[in-house]
C-alpha cells in the first residue's frame, strides 16, 4: 500500500504483530492452496474446457444446461461459461463453502488417515494371517500393480456408495449431505461444496478404503507392492478423477449407454442433484455403475433429459446463502429433537 516513490529507500520496520497479520492471509492461502484436491487442478479444468469446446461444435450448441435445468442452444460463449449459472447466488456460496471446508479439511485428513488408515491396514493383515497363514510372498509386477489400483478403487467406490446412501436415507445424516444438493446449479467447485462436518465423514470412508486395500496386498505381497500410478496418483483414480471435475459442470458429458452401465458419466451425475421425485437418491458411487446398479439405484438419463437441480422449491429458500447452509444441519437437528421427528427434507425415504 505505501507509496514509495516519496519514501526513502530503506524498508519501513515490521513489528511481529503486523507481520504476524500480513502473513495471515498467506497462511490461510497455503492451508488452501495445498489442499485443493486433484480434481479440482487448473490441468483437469483446461481438459473439462477442451472436452467441452469438442462437444459444442460436435452437437452445434447444444449440449449444456441453464440455471434452469433445461438443455438449450448457446453461443460458445454462453457455453462454456453461462451468465446465469456463474452470477447465481448458489455458485458464490460453494466458494465460500469450499474455502471453508478446505481450511478445515487439513485436519480431518491426517487425524484420519493416521488413525483409520493404518488401523484398517493392520486388521486386515493380522485377519488373513489367521484365516490363511503366513503371507504368500507373492512376487510383484506390473500387472499385480494394476490390480492393486484397481482393487484400490473398487473399494473406495463402495465405500463411497455406502456412506452417500446412508447420508440420504438418515435424516440426521440428509442434514449434513443436503448442503452439497442445496447447489441450485453445477459448477466445478460444487463438487467441493460440502458442509464442514461432512470432512471427517468422506475422509474417514476413504482411509478405511484404502486401508483395506492396503491391508489385502501387503498380505499377498508381504508389503512390498505399490499402486501403478499414472501422473504420480493411482492408475485408475485418475482416469476415472477426471470426471469428478466433469461431473459438476452444467455441460453434458455422456457415454454410450452400455459404457455409463459400468461407469458413471458426468451427465448421470445431473439427474443426483435434481429434485425431481424420479431422480431422487440415484447414481450414489463415485465412479463406476456397479454398485448402482447391485442396489437397484442407477438411472441412465434421456439425452437432454430436464434436471432441475437442488432441494426443490419448498425448502430452497431455506439453503441460498453461506450462513443457511452453515447453520442448516444444527437447525435441522434442534427440530428432530424438539419435534421428535425428522424435518422436511427435499431427498429422502424412497429410492427410484
Ligand atoms: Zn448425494
Ligand atoms: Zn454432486
Amino acid at each position: 500500500m505505501a507509496d514509495n516513490s516519496t519514501a526513502s529507500n530503506a524498508e519501513p520496520i515490521v513489528g511481529p504483530f503486523t507481520d504476524m497479520v500480513q502473513q495471515f492471509p498467506t497462511a490461510v492461502w497455503n492451508a488452501i492452496a495445498s489442499n485443493i484436491p486433484g480434481d479440482l487442478h487448473w490441468d483437469r479444468i483446461l481438459i473439462t474446457l477442451f472436452f467441452a469446446i469438442l462437444i459444442f461444435f460436435y452437437y452445434q450448441g447444444r449440449g449444456s444446461k441453464g440455471a434452469d435445468g433445461y438443455e438449450r442452444k448457446v453461443g460458445i460463449l454462453q457455453f462454456l461459461l453461462p451468465v446465469d449459472i456463474y452470477t447465481h447466488v448458489s455458485a458464490r456460496v460453494d466458494i465460500w463453502l469450499w474455502v471453508l471446508e478446505r481450511v478445515l479439511r487439513p485436519f480431518w485428513v491426517v487425524a484420519l488417515f493416521a488413525t483409520v488408515g493404518p488401523y484398517t491396514e493392520q486388521s486386515v493383515i493380522a485377519g488373513l494371517e489367521f484365516l490363511l497363514g503366513a503371507t504368500p510372498a507373492l512376487e510383484t509386477n506390473f500387472i499385480w500393480m494394476l490390480l492393486y489400483a484397481l482393487v484400490s478403487l473398487l473399494c473406495y467406490d463402495f465405500i463411497f456408495y455406502v456412506i452417500h446412501y446412508t447420508m440420504h436415507k438418515i435424516p440426521a445424516l440428509w442434514a449434513i449431505h443436503k448442503i452439497h444438493h442445496s447447489a441450485e446449479v453445477l459448477t466445478p467447485l460444487t463438487r467441493s461444496r460440502e458442509h464442514f462436518l461432512a470432512g471427517p465423514i468422506w475422509a474417514a470412508g476413504s482411509a478405511l478404503s484404502f486401508g483395506f486395500a492396503a491391508g489385502l496386498f501387503a498380505y499377498l505381497f508381504d508389503g512390498g507392492i505399490t499402486q501403478a500410478t499414472l501422473f504420480n496418483v493411482g492408475f485408475f483414480s485418475f482416469l476415472f478423477g477426471l470426471t469428478g471435475a466433469f461431473r459438476h459442470y452444467h455441460v453434458q458429458f455422456r457415454y454410450p449407454r452400455w459404457l455409463e452401465k459400468w461407469i458413471q458419466s458426468p451427465a448421470m451425475h445431473h439427474t443426483h442433484h435434481s429434485y425431481l421425485r424420479k431422480h431422487w437418491d440415484t447414481n450414489m458411487a463415485a465412479v463406476t455403475s456397479i454398485y448402482d446398479r447391485m442396489f437397484g439405484t442407477l438411472y441412465i438419463p434421456e439425452q437432454d433429459e430436464y434436471t432441475p437441480w437442488g432441494i426443490g422449491p419448498e425448502t430452497q429458500h431455506e439453503y441460498r446463502t453461506f450462513w443457511q447452509n452453515t447453520i442448516g444441519p444444527f437447525r435441522d437437528w434442534y427440530k428432530m429433537i424438539a419435534s421428535g421427528s425428522s424435518p422436511q427434507a427435499g431427498a429422502a425415504p424412497e429410492s427410484d
